[in-house]
């Protein structure tokens, strides 16, 4: 039941207070970056002289430029004037007192010649504009302005200086206000509609459902508050709903400028979206919406480059964007298959006009990625807004296990070893020296082992791990856990400092080789490119590595194509993701097993007044037959020998009560053998597959099999793609076979996270390898419940699903009960 939020609380109605905040929203405040982005930029799209030094160089290069001007140099002069309605600010980069110079600093690689023109522009309209609010706000006549281009590889400055009248200045910036002010009325005016129509929302549907009232009152409280809420909130309640309606409810009181809906999956999207169509239609007609889409999925034209030589629509593209951007807010939906029409016939493409149209969209539907990840859209967006964006993340259970991927990158040996034979040129140095200093960490790798070896005498070692004793170090808990073979992986005792300096010089190279390419790529552009983006992930990671991240080296391939993996690995994603929830006014974070609670704020380091409401489910045990069979193991030495009784089991129970039923593996080769086996105990049964790489398509068949009133046996592997976010409604499905605890497989990155978990937490096994699991089997046996009408029934095959620790992790309205096998033939 609820903690931290009082209980029953009603979504208040409009207030007159609301409406106030709206009339204040109607002066705008824009950023002088902005400013300069909607006045200035014109001609291509072109992101090859993308500057492509990380987030640290930039501040060092920054400070580098500070260093070397002398004492009283000012740097990050905070800036603000008002022309009219518009109140304009930004920070500019630096002044020189001994010269009188005002300095925008940007860092870059590579030759500075190929900076395509808009850039240029762009840059040389920011400085004046800062120039003009500086010698206002200064009370100067005239002032030196300059642009500082700092060369990261080189160390190289470039100056591109000149003598400004300050009245000149004034009049540019101010007819750059203009130009913008008629954009601005417009944004004014639209919020103030949207707020208008916002504060007085009904929700849509006559009444509430059950538990759905509650939670959608405690994210009203959270946002009120402005402070990020976990909710565990049942399946089939209408979360999706429940947490935007009082989101957007609340949007005007707490002046909201934007909300962010992220998922982990498609489906999920596609609720959100049809949800947000619901509230249009229900008396939010000015919202504007819009769907984020990987560049994959948006890209028109997928064999070429985004620029204007080799893209159509990147040629001219900002020349057209202003008119696609205005026909895309006009609309207000901006789905993507929407979007994708208006870019097509305004002749943009898809892809960066949605990248574009983020800052001006109410609510942004989109991956997780798109606020969480290293250099997220969103998130920059909810800094520069200051607190006025709020975050609804749904099934929010997958954070943990997604913001760990986001925040880790590996370096694949065989990849830069296929460089050599093409890098050539002032490329070909570089290269050389990476794979050098690669070949010397392995090498003093082996020699610690070697070490090892000795110091370990008698004590066994498996693989190539510095700590030997980690593979084979079990605590009492990990007995419950699905061992398997161990491979060849170390932990680095320290950042591998000569190999990341070797690849910094190779990324400047290959972004310089990069740039070179013009119009004419060279046959390796690809393969120089994936090394790059490579690299670069590498090396922005390695800026923020700490306790909650380890490098390690892994062994992949077999016989000669064995290779080595280096990983920047993180093992916890709290100290990543901090800032997130201080960037937001309040983040909502949902899903039906989001617990348990110290887990989940462990994991994902909310700040203390995170509040927390677990909600009731609305099912009653009687509608579930829980069956606990504990005459099987499914651990993988017992595997074979589980294979007849599951699908005696799975026939045993079909033929008592034919219907649709899900069967839910470990992996594939299970999956296949209890298949193949049930086929020849009970050929009748009809049966389908889940098999490697499904695309949409194929999945979409594998669920379509399961209809209304339809008899048959699906078979899956846990935490797959029918585990979780697929709704079978009514007989569509009448029950679940889990032949598996769903717990990680023990292998040595595992062991490194439990070991991490373990040292911060004191529950590694539990944080690593328990709660993940258990948390697969429940979502999987959520899929057969889905309304209050819905019948049925989930084994779970296991002994280990009798144990209490096992039992505490299933929903407290289940009521298990021990099975007895059907004896054979
Ligand atoms: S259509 Fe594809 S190639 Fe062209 S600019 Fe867009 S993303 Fe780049």
């Amino acid at each position: 039941m609820a903690s931290a939020a009082p209980s029953a609380p009603t979504v208040p109605p409009t207030t007159s207070a609301a409406s106030e905040e709206v009339r204040e929203t109607a002066a705008w405040t824009v950023a002088v970056r902005v400013l300069c982005d909607l006045t200035a930029r014109a001609g291509d799209l072109d992101l090859r002289f993308t500057p492509s030094p990380t987030a640290t160089e930039g501040i060092e290069g920054h400070q580098r430029v500070a260093a070397g001007r002398g004492p009283g140099y000012e740097t990050e002069i905070a800036l603000e004037a008002r022309v009219e309605g518009l109140r304009v600010r930004g920070r500019a980069d630096g002044f020189d007192p001994v010269r009188g110079r005002l300095e925008e600093i940007k860092t870059h690689r590579g030759d500075l010649g190929r900076q395509p023109a808009h850039h240029r522009h762009l840059h040389q309209a920011q400085l004046e504009c800062y120039g003009a609010m500086f010698c206002a706000d200064r009370g100067l006549d005239r002032i030196r302005l300059a642009l500082v281009y700092l060369d990261i590889g080189t160390g190289t400055e470039t100056l591109i200086e000149e003598e400004r009248e300050a009245t000149e200045l004034q009049a540019a910036f101010e007819a750059r206000c203009q130009a913008f002010m008629a954009w601005a009325r417009q944004e004014a005016a639209h919020r103030q509609a949207r707020d208008a129509a916002l504060a007085p929302l009904g929700f849509p549907h006559p009444s509430f459902r059950e538990g759905q009232h509650a939670l959608a009152a405690a994210v009203w409280r959270a946002a009120s508050q402005g402070r990020p809420l976990l909710a565990q909130a049942p399946t089939g309640i209408g979360k999706t709903l429940a947490t935007l309606y009082p989101l957007l409810k609340a949007a005007p009181g707490q002046q909201l400028a934007q909300v962010f809906f992220l998922t982990a999956r498609t489906p999920g999207r596609q609720l959100a979206l049809d949800a947000l169509t619901t509230l249009r239609r229900s008396g939010a007609k000015p919202l504007r919406v819009l769907e984020l889409t990987a560049r994959e999925k948006a890209c028109e034209h997928p064999d070429k480059a985004c620029h204007g030589q080799s893209c159509p629509l990147a040629h001219g593209f900002y020349d057209r964007l202003g008119g696609a951007r205005a026909a895309a807010l006009a609309a207000g939906d901006m789905a993507a298959p929407a979007l994708r029409a208006l870019a097509r016939e305004h002749q943009v493409c898809p892809y960066w006009l949605a990248q574009d149209l983020m800052r001006w969209a109410d609510v942004v539907v989109g991956d997780y990625n798109h606020f969480f990840d290293v250099s997220a859209g969103l998130h920059a967006l909810a800094q520069e807004a200051e607190g006025r964006c709020a975050v609804l993340v749904d099934e929010a259970h997958n954070l943990p296990d997604r913001a760990r991927q986001m925040y880790s990158a590996s370096l694949h040996e065989d990849r830069w070893r296929g460089l050599k034979h093409v890098a050539t040129g002032p490329l070909r140095r570089p290269v050389l020296g990476l794979l050098r200093a690669w070949r010397d960490l392995l090498k003093e790798g082996k020699r610690q082992d070697e070490d090892g070896d000795e110091a370990q005498a008698g004590r066994g070692h498996a693989g190539m791990g510095r700590e030997p004793g980690l593979v084979r170090q079990r605590d009492k808990d990990a007995r419950l856990a699905d061992q398997r073979p161990a491979q060849d992986y170390r932990v680095l005792d320290a950042p591998p400092d000569a190999l990341l300096k070797a690849l910094a010089l190779c990324s400047a190279a290959l972004a310089d080789a990069l740039e070179g390419d013009g119009a004419t790529p060279s046959p390796h552009a690809a393969q120089l490119q994936e090394a790059w983006f490579e690299a670069l992930a590498l090396l922005r990671l390695s800026e923020r590595f700490g306790s909650h991240s380890c490098y390690d080296l892994q062994i992949e391939g077999a016989g000669s194509r064995l290779h080595s993996v280096l990983t920047l690995r993180n093992l916890l994603p709290a100290p990543h993701l901090e800032p997130r929830w201080q960037a937001a006014h309040s983040a909502v974070l949902f899903s039906a097993t989001l617990g348990p609670e110290r887990f989940i704020r462990d994991q994902l380091g909310l700040p203390k007044d995170a509040a927390w409401v677990d909600l009731p489910s609305p099912f009653r045990a009687e509608q579930l037959q829980v069956r606990l069979v504990p005459q099987v193991s499914t651990r993988w030495t017992d595997r074979a020998r589980s294979v007849a009784p599951i699908a005696i089991l799975i026939a045993r129970q079909w033929r008592e009560r034919p219907g649709n039923y899900l069967a839910f593996f470990s992996s594939f080769d299970y999956l296949m053998q209890v298949a193949e086996r049930l086929a020849s105990e009970a050929p009748d049964i009809p049966q389908w597959q889940q098999s490697r790489r499904m695309d949409e398509g194929e999945r979409r068949a594998f669920i379509d099999r399961f209809t209304p009133g339809g008899q048959g046996v699906g078979f899956a592997v846990l935490g797959g793609a029918f585990g979780e976010g697929i709704d079978l409604p009514g007989d569509r499905l009448v029950g679940a076979f889990i032949a598996t605890l769903g717990l990680p497989q023990v292998n040595p990155v595992n062991e490194q996270l439990r070991q991490c978990l373990q040292q911060a937490f004191g529950q590694g096994f539990e944080d690593a390898y328990l709660v993940p699991g258990l948390r697969k089997v429940v979502q999987a046996a959520g899929r057969v419940i889905r309304t209050p009408e819905d019948r049925g029934v989930v084994y779970l095959i296991d002994d280990r699903f009798c144990r209490p620790d096992v039992r505490a992790l299933l929903p407290p309205w289940w009521a298990p009960e021990v099975w007895r096998l059907p004896a054979a033939g």
